[in-house]
């Protein structure tokens, strides 16, 4: 179950790989991007924790809120709105929650179909939708596990981008991960880490 304390801790771990993994994801978004996802990123999870330790947060909800808000207004590019949009409805799904009854799958599920409606992607796409598809639905079935994650983000990598800029490069897309689907793979590694 999700309290403050281990949602802020779940965001810190997802900041650190996110700093620590900065100039990869870089690398992930040069051959099919613009090479910025991990510049992009790196810069909103940093304005996030600032906005988180100096908040006065009193439920999940808020939590999911002030992250949503420092990474709308800190990444650009196409990734902001979407982890915005993720975590705005994780806000928006814990908050008429009973507090000691936040559990993480019905976030997540409620985050996908944001994630979808906002960005017009499906799975299939090539994007990070198709990670918070298939995590949705390990979670469905009961603890995530690391390998479910790895096996989530590599199955980007065969798959023809539709959405995004890699969907520029048609056929040539093929082969490399996707690097939305990349950190959103360290976003529920995180979450494994901090312990669920
Ligand atoms: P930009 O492409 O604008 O430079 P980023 O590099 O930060 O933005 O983010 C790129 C990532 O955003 C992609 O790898 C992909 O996972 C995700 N993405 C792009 N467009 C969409 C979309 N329409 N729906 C879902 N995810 C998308
Ligand atoms: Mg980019
Ligand atoms: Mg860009």
């Amino acid at each position: 179950m999700l309290t403050v304390a281990n949602t802020t801790k779940w965001l810190q771990l997802f900041t650190d790989q996110v700093n620590t993994n900065q100039d990869a994801l870089n690398q992930y978004d040069t051959p099919i991007g613009d090479g910025d996802h991990g510049s992009n990123l790196a810069r909103g999870t940093t304005a996030m924790m600032d906005s988180l330790n100096k908040a006065d947060l009193k439920s999940v909800s808020d939590v999911w809120k002030t992250a949503a808000m420092a990474i709308i207004s800190k990444v650009g590019g196409a990734a902001g709105p979407l982890y915005g949009t993720a975590f705005l409805e994780m806000a928006k799904a814990s908050k008429d929650r009973p507090a000691d009854d936040i559990a993480v799958q019905p976030l997540i599920d409620a985050s996908l179909k944001g994630l979808l409606k906002r960005g017009g992607a499906v799975p299939g796409d090539k994007t990070m939708v198709d990670v918070w598809t298939d995590v949705d639905a390990d979670l469905e079935k009961g603890p995530l596990t690391s390998d479910q994650v790895k096996t989530a983000v590599e199955s980007t990598k065969p798959m023809e981008a539709k959405k995004g800029r890699a969907s520029y490069l048609g056929k040539d897309s093929v082969g490399h991960l996707d690097p939305g689907s990349v950190s959103s793979g360290f976003f529920f590694e995180s979450l494994i880490q901090e312990g669920e």
